[in-house]
């Protein structure tokens, strides 16, 4: 749908909208919002409402603290759970400069430049999110906790189950804010849940991850719970994935798909996008697993990947291609966690896969073996690798890796570097309730 500046205006007055949020992303992925009210949204369409560019994380050059937000207009919508006299709306915005330029900040802009190198290319980039997240009780004080609603409801009389209840209404609310919502189900760990929405060109899939995240925390603490996108909150059980369906099309015909192929039904592109994934892979680990608890979920016997493989048979490689074909080719890459930045991982990995196919790299033979029972040694003479091991070994792939490094910029890069180590410098230097336990008693 395209809407104009004439329609949104309308729009917000029929649905007696009072007030605006005017919303982007830090380099980390943090939303953040300018609410202005409906008096202001002219001014706002055109991209006039100014803000400090200094107080926001990973923005902070002294020269380009005075920023413009210039909102898409397709992403115009009312936030469903709050009040309807006086409603509250969204707009979804990029980052500008005073002198009309856009921000190389402003992650969303990275994402578009991307997308734009594709379409010179002749490819439209379609990304299908699958985002994992736990649903816990808060304490007391209104502080979140690890306990799940499952644990409780056991001895709970009540048949309610508080959980089954939020994902429902979560579901609505994003119906009505125009998601097409595939599938909404329990996950393997307890309160762990997954909604998975309907595919659409990267851009507007990354803005859905931003909107999904936002709407299912609010819609959660509705319920009295908190919905967490942590990746491994409990040690022992699955951590929560956001894994990413993906294909290209050229000229509205999948271009991952080839009929011809008999061994995978994939094309030439498709191959070398896979290659190029699988090359760059060590690269953008640290933007798709960004934080120090991500690699707590990397690791053998939780459905989540650790070896650099694909394969169209084996459901626990880095790379799954689904089984279906025609315009349903699509491969999954399941690596990456909702701790992500949305746009500067589909950024990320879309450069990747791009580097693959003009430089034609291979992606090498599939794995059909379960590669998790394979020895170190059969690993190693099959050319398998693995994923980082720590937030630390994933920045230092990345400081390697030009394709990634070009993709993010030097702003960006530099900013995002710098948060990353003093985050792993403040984890390092902590003593853990593991090393009191395994220690005390024997030093
Ligand atoms: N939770 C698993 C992960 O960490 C994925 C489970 C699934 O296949 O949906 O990636
Ligand atoms: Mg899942
Ligand atoms: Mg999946």
């Amino acid at each position: 749908e395209k809407l104009t500046k004439e329609d949104i205006i309308k729009r917000a007055e029929e649905l007696d909208v009072k007030f605006i949020r005017l919303q982007f992303t830090d380099i980390l992925g943090i939303i953040k919002n300018v609410t202005i009210t409906v008096d202001q949204l002219e001014e706002a369409l055109d991209g006039k409402v100014m803000f400090d560019g200094s107080s926001i994380e990973g923005f902070t050059r002294i020269q380009e603290s005075d920023m413009y937000l210039k909102p898409d207009y397709d992403t115009f919508t009312i936030l469903p759970w709050r009040p309807r006299k006086g409603a509250e709306a969204r707009l979804m915005c990029d980052v500008y400069l005073p002198d009309g330029q856009p921000f190389i900040g402003c992650p969303r802009t990275i994402l578009k430049k991307v997308c734009e190198k594709a379409r010179n290319m002749g490819y439209e980039f379609y990304v299908g999110p699958e985002p994992e997240f736990f649903l816990f009780q808060l304490d007391e004080n209104g502080r979140p906790t690890t306990i799940t609603n499952d644990k409780g409801s056991y001895f709970d009389l009540s048949p309610v189950d508080l959980g089954e209840n939020a994902r429902r209404d979560i579901v609505l609310a994003l119906e009505e804010m125009g998601f097409e919502v595939e599938t909404s189900h329990h996950e393997v760990a307890p309160g762990q849940h997954e909604i998975d929405f309907k595919y659409a060109p990267a851009l507007r899939a990354a803005d859905n991850i931003v909107t999904f995240k936002f709407v299912t925390k609010a819609i959660a603490m509705e319920h009295g719970l908190y919905a967490t996108f942590m990746p491994k909150p409990i040690f022992g059980e699955n951590g929560s994935g956001m894994h990413l369906h993906m294909s290209l099309f050229k000229d509205g015909v999948n271009a991952f798909y080839d009929e011809n192929d008999e061994e995978t039904g994939l094309s030439q592109v498709a191959k070398y996008f896979i290659g190029g994934i699988l090359h760059h892979v060590k690269g953008f680990t640290a933007i798709t697993n960004p934080t120090v608890n991500s690699y707590k979920r990397l690791v053998p016997g939780y459905e989540a990947p650790v070896y650099i493989s694909w394969s169209t048979k084996n459901r626990s490689a880095l790379i799954r291609v689904p089984s279906s074909r025609g315009n349903g080719s699509r491969i999954e890459l399941r690596s990456p966690d909702p701790s992500a930045n949305p746009y500067l991982a589909l950024a990320v990995i879309l450069a990747a896969g791009l580097d693959g196919i003009e430089n034609k790299i291979d992606p090498g033979p599939q794995t059909f073996d379960n590669i998790y029972e394979m020895t170190p040694t059969e690993r190693l003479a099959a050319g398998i690798e693995s994923l980082p091991g720590s937030l630390k070994e994933a920045l230092e792939y990345l400081s390697k890796d030009e394709v990634i490094k070009q993709t993010l910029g030097p702003h960006v890069y530099e900013h995002f570097v710098k948060a990353k180590l003093i985050e792993w410098e403040t984890y390092r230097i902590q003593v853990h309730q593991w090393e009191l336990d395994q220690y005390l008693g024997i030093f």
